[in-house]
């Protein structure tokens, strides 16, 4: 399948051509001819899949005809973070170069009046957070009753970030006849019921199973103690050791916590930007810009500030705190092992943290293999969660790590985030939580799979349940200490 056959215009055609595109991927072949046809379309993608484009595309060759009127968009794109919006903004400059075409950002930590002045001239395509452009609505600066298309990006993460109340009131001031289309990466009760209000008889794309994990990206364990102070020491040893780590993004669960390991890491001499919702947007703009150049290897990140962006070839993904929910996980070390490429993701588990990762090994259905940080004090056997303790977390030590003042408390159910844009209304709901998965955690089959990487540790390497290619093991890619059998402690 080539991309002449999904019915885009000459213009589009060779504006794909131009970025060297020669086959659309499984996203763009299905929702493109819909979306053409002016369908509604409910996709169930992850970023990374080439999603952006496939709205993009068809929405360009839509645009062909047809103008714009002063503060009237006719298209608009509703994306979670400022981010996004302006990544798909990039993809309408690359794809529209050919098309003259106001393409318009109304994202926070942005002057209104710069906004405003768009608005007026007449704009075509309207990328916007959904907080700032109520508030231009609220304002009387602008009128959805021309929106005749209308994306609606990233759902789940909407709701994780509390705007369906938000998306909501957007809804009712767009035409009723609009076209819409709905991209997700996961379903959970609540993104299911708000596509039967928002959508009429949507074209279903489904891509991928959401909570796999990507194929290539090794996955590993390092147990640290409790005391942050212990898990800097751990993390810069990865860090330092590791053979080649071209880039990597070290992940925290709370922005307060990016602040003090980007201090920390800068203190130590480590070149390294940091991510987080309360940065204003030029500071964020600016550590993107230089981590994406490559002028700064490490990028210490929030999940809200890093979800779904789009930077190619990072070598490594630390999680610097387990995430609290299982889908951030996968969302995570997708950041690392992208088209084809091999990537190491590290989770550093504290004492606190053995839920969270029985949680996410139960969601991707495979163990994940724990191997030795550099410090024998936090080698510990017993502290290896045993099958029993993942499968029943609730009577093992993740029970006594609640009690020892963890934020443990939610059995599994995703809390609403705390890190959001400037401007919410309305609280997150709380999809349930996810109860299926293809396999309990340490399933005897992943276990029993040829490894690609020979023992390291206790586990083999969760990708050789996947791939069991004979091809020798590659262990450049980690650090020398990291392929030190664990010592027990007797
Ligand atoms: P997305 O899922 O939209 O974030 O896209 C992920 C990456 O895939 C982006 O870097 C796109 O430029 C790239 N991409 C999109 N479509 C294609 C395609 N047909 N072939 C190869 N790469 C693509």
């Amino acid at each position: 399948m080539s991309f002449s056959h999904l019915g885009l215009s000459d213009k589009v055609l060779a504006a794909v051509a131009a970025t060297g595109y020669t086959t659309p991927t499984p996203i763009q072949e299905q929702a493109i001819p819909h979306v053409l046809a002016r369908r509604d379309v409910l996709g169930i993608a992850q970023t990374g899949t080439g999603k952006t484009a496939a709205f993009v595309l068809p929405m360009l060759t839509l645009l062909e005809k047809g103008r714009a009127r002063a503060r009237m968009p006719r298209t608009l794109i509703l994306e979670p973070t400022r981010e996004l919006a302006a990544q798909v903004k990039e993809q309408f400059d690359k794809y529209g170069a050919g098309q003259k075409l106001n393409v318009a950002l109304l994202i926070g930590g942005v002057s209104f009046g710069d906004q405003d002045t768009k608005l007026t001239r007449g704009v075509d395509v309207l990328i916007a957070t959904p907080g700032r452009l109520l508030d231009h609505t609220e304002r009387g600066g602008l009128l959805l009753t021309g929106v005749e298309l209308l994306v609606i990006d990233e759902a789940d993460r909407m709701l994780d970030m509390g705007f369906i109340p938000d998306i909501e009131r957007i809804c009712k001031m767009i035409p009723f006849t609009r076209q819409t289309l709905f991209f997700t990466a996961t379903m959970p009760p609540e993104i299911a019921r708000i596509t039967e209000t928002f959508l009429h008889n949507p074209e279903k794309i489904e891509v991928s199973r959401p909570a796999t994990t990507a194929v290539g990206v090794a996955q590993f364990q390092v147990s640290v103690g409790r005391e942050p102070h212990e898990k800097r020491e751990t993390l810069r040893r990865l860090l330092r050791d590791a053979k080649d780590l071209n880039n990597a993004i070290i992940f925290c669960n709370r922005k307060r916590e990016v602040a003090l390991l980007h201090k920390s890491l800068q203190k130590h001499g480590f070149s390294v930007g940091a991510l987080h919702g309360d940065m204003d947007q030029s500071a964020r703009t600016a550590a993107l810009d230089q981590f994406r150049k490559g002028e700064i290897p490490l990028l210490v990140a929030s999940d809200v500030a890093a979800r779904g962006l789009d930077i190619p070839a990072v070598s490594h993904v630390f999680n610097f705190d387990v995430p609290h929910h299982a889908d951030d996980y996968v969302h995570r070390i997708g950041r690392t092992g992208r088209a084809g490429r091999a990537g190491t993701a590290i989770s550093m588990v504290a004492p606190l943290d053995y839920k969270s990762l029985a949680a996410i090994e139960k969601l991707i259905g495979q163990a994940i293999p724990r191997i030795d940080g550099g410090s024998e004090s936090h080698v510990d056997s017993a502290a290896v969660p045993t099958k029993d303790e993942t499968e029943h977390p609730r009577h093992s030590r993740a029970r006594d790590g609640a009690r020892e003042g963890g934020r443990e408390g939610s059995r599994g159910g995703r809390k609403p985030r705390r890190e959001r844009e400037p401007r919410r209304s309305g609280g997150g709901r709380h999809p349930e939580p996810k109860t299926q998965s293809p396999a309990g955690a340490f399933t005897p089959a992943a276990a029993a799979q040829p490894s690609r990487t020979p023992s390291i540790g206790r586990h083999q390497a969760p990708h050789a349940a996947i791939d069991s290619s004979t091809e020798p093991a590659d262990h450049s890619h980690l650090p020398a200490f990291l392929l030190r059998p664990i010592r027990a402690r007797v």
